[in-house]
């Protein structure tokens, strides 16, 4: 029996390791996603009922799971060298004159490969299983990343064919650009903040502790180069093509044999102009020396091997008219000047803004009315100005004079000392700023009204229907219907979501109202210690910053806020509709008094929670917080690299030191 439930679990993986590679190494699907799903789950289950038959490569382990807390640095057994640059032609004209003077005259031939533009990874497989991935770090060690490098599809688990039985797969993970938008939409979506670009976005996702997320990201994995003490073959094109049999996904898929250096060329100009046509970032050309006998006579420098070169594009950069300057004003009043350019072809798109950030920025190209400029796109999205054609500039050109007055609300702007960025301080009724203070409130972690999106919030406001967050709580489903794409449906939800926020507790509200500087942090701090709206108002700068973390700057905008009628108008308004404006019972839930009269304090780094969470443990047991090493302390929790806190605690001497888990175990807390 149990030797048949074996046989069928492998069976099952062999399956689904030969499903994985027709799909993303062949690109041709034998069968279904809910066919393949069927399979994996009938294999879940297996191994879940029978965990004696586990196997660390198996199908299953790449859907992630795992949190890993210090990724370990491992020795590379052979060095992961960087690759020397060059530029134009010449260079490599005169990369080739050397590689012929050291093999005295024989002829090369190249491997011409994209360049791939992600991290670099090293693989260790034995006896067709991956058993280690590391990073590059600094080519001499890296980090070992191998649960995370599992959940990447184009990664082979399990090799088929005639593998040699030990050999490490060099090569690049990268984030194509499709999967790259998807994450910086959903990233929006939740309020924060995109990532710059697909290539820090692969590296950073490798790093990250929880490998479902990086399941999540969807990273594409090209293998390049074959390494290990015996070679199977004679040239690294039939190391490719071997690699590929294996079950890699290989550089060769956009490689070319190159008999000369002339096929070189007519290589790089065809990917410099066509690069844009791939799905991915490249930023170069790879070439190596194909024979695997002329690359161990070349040898390394110390940085990099003899036998390859890469060839780094041009940034691209085009030059067009700047039709005039306009300025935005951002959800907090921020002002961001806006170069708008005659449309131009730029890195496969068309071009038609670009962002100047701020007056210094201006300044500092010295742009003027009408002038053409340089346009370049580096590694970022957003195209930026980096030059100006003074030959074009107009005689009686002028300067672009930044604007004094908000384009919104009319409100004269203001520049802080410490700040690059001018902003419009009229927050109560400049309208984007109105704007972004309604999607501030119902965002997720502020009343959570999740049916209202910001476009129809900003309908709502052009079409007068919202003057404040307070007329939220008053539309009608009659008011709600005339507007685009807003069915009878949306509408309801809409209005049951608005209903269900008046349940909220007190301190999200605090923090949805938008006080400047009053982030979640402090809104909870408030909370705990001003049990409503009006005992807070009535709370002097004094009293407020008497609170752990509340300083002069944040107390002057509470005071600030809450004394502007108009404010508290609206917040008179939010409390007749019942919106939570007062301390409730659950806001100070208790779960025990262990620690009742202990005081604590968090130093170091912390890594099985947050300091805030830890903190709220405290509180939640009975105990105090308190923000300074002393006799009145009782417990010291220390995370990683603790300092003089730490030292100061000892010599104290009556303090009792704990770790992290130590101090989940007082807790009687194990997760
Ligand atoms: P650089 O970081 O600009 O010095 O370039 C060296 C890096 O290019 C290597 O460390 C690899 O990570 C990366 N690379 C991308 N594509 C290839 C390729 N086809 N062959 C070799 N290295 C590549
Ligand atoms: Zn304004």
């Amino acid at each position: 029996m149990s030797e048949s439930i074996q046989h069928k679990i492998e069976q099952l993986r062999e399956e689904l390791h030969q499903h994985n590679y027709n799909y993303y190494i062949l690109d041709e699907p034998s069968i279904s996603d809910f066919e393949f799903d069927s399979l994996l789950k009938e294999l879940q289950n297996l191994e879940k009922e029978y965990p004696q038959y586990d196997d660390p490569n198996s199908p299953t382990h790449r859907v992630g799971g795992g949190i890993t807390k210090n990724f370990p640095t491992i020795q590379h057994q052979f060095r992961m060298y960087s690759l020397d640059n060059s530029y134009d032609f010449e260079d490599l004209a005169d990369w080739e004159k050397r590689i012929e003077k050291t093999l005295e005259g024989e002829s090369v031939e190249f491997v011409a490969e994209l360049k791939y533009d992600g991290a670099s990874i090293s693989i260790l497989y034995e006896n067709g299983k991956l058993q280690q991935a590391a990073t590059r770090g600094d080519g001499f060690q890296g980090d070992e990343i191998t649960p995370n490098v599992k959940t990447i599809s184009t990664v082979p688990l399990k090799l088929k064919g005639d593998f040699p039985e030990r050999f490490f797969m060099r090569g690049e993970i990268y984030l194509d650009r499709k999967s790259f938008d998807k994450i910086n939409q959903s990233r929006e979506a939740e309020g924060l903040d995109p990532f710059m670009n697909p290539r820090n976005t692969a590296s950073g996702s490798l790093k990250l502790q929880d490998s479902t997320e990086v399941r999540k990201r969807n990273l594409t994995a090209v293998l390049y180069q074959f390494i290990s003490d015996k070679l199977p073959a004679e040239t690294h094109w039939e190391l490719l093509e071997n690699a590929k049999k294996w079950g890699f996904k290989v550089s060769e898929d956009h490689a070319k044999l190159c008999k000369n250096l002339k096929e070189v060329q007519d290589f790089i100009n065809y990917w410099e102009e066509n690069r844009h046509q791939l799905d991915f970032d490249i930023d170069g050309i790879v070439i190596k020396v194909n024979s695997l006998q002329q690359q161990q006579r070349l040898g390394y420098t110390a940085k990099s091997p003899r036998w390859a070169m890469s060839y780094k594009f041009k940034a691209e950069k085009v030059e067009t008219l700047l039709e005039k300057v306009s300025y935005q004003v951002g959800r907090t009043g921020a002002i961001t000047p806006v170069a708008n350019l005659s449309p131009v072809l730029l890195a496969g798109t068309i071009v038609k803004r670009a962002s100047l950030h701020n007056e210094d920025i201006i300044k500092k190209l010295d742009l003027h009315e009408g002038d053409y400029v340089y346009v370049e796109k580096g590694g970022e999205i957003i195209p930026k100005i980096v030059g100006i054609n003074l030959e074009k500039r107009d005689l009686f050109a002028q300067p672009i004079h930044y604007i004094t007055h908000c384009p919104e609300c009319g409100t004269e702007l203001v520049k802080l000392e410490d700040q690059a960025a001018h902003f419009c301080p009229n927050d109560v009724h400049c309208p984007p700023q109105v704007v972004g203070r309604m999607i501030h409130y119902v965002s997720r972690k502020a009343l959570n009204i999740e049916n209202l999106g910001s476009e129809t919030i900003e309908q709502l406001f052009r079409e007068g229907l919202v003057k404040d967050i307070s007329d939220f709580y008053h539309l009608s489903k009659e008011q709600l219907l005339p507007l685009e794409r807003m069915a009878e449906k949306s509408a309801q939800n809409i209005i049951n979501a608005v209903e269900k926020s008046k349940e909220v507790p007190y301190e999200k509200v605090l923090f949805g109202i938008g006080i400047k500087h009053v982030g979640e942090t402090v809104a909870k701090k408030l909370a705990k210690n001003f049990s409503s709206i009006d005992e807070l108002k009535n709370a002097s700068v004094e009293e407020l910053t008497s609170v752990e973390d509340i300083g002069e700057k944040i107390a002057q905008s509470i005071v600030e806020f809450l004394n502007n009628p108009e404010n508290w108008e609206m917040i008179e308004k939010l409390k007749s509709y019942g919106v939570q404006l007062v301390r409730g019972e659950n806001s100070q839930e208790v779960i025990s008094e262990v620690l009742l009269g202990k005081t604590f304090l968090f130093t170091g780094k912390l890594s099985l929670f947050t300091r805030e969470k830890a903190e709220e443990m405290v509180e939640k047991h009975g105990g105090k917080n308190i923000s300074s090493v002393s006799k009145k302390l009782n417990y010291l929790v220390v995370g990683e690299k603790a300092g003089s806190k730490l030292k100061k605690a000892k010599d104290i001497g009556s303090i009792t030191i704990l770790d992290e888990q130590q101090f989940l175990d007082l807790i009687g807390n194990k997760s």
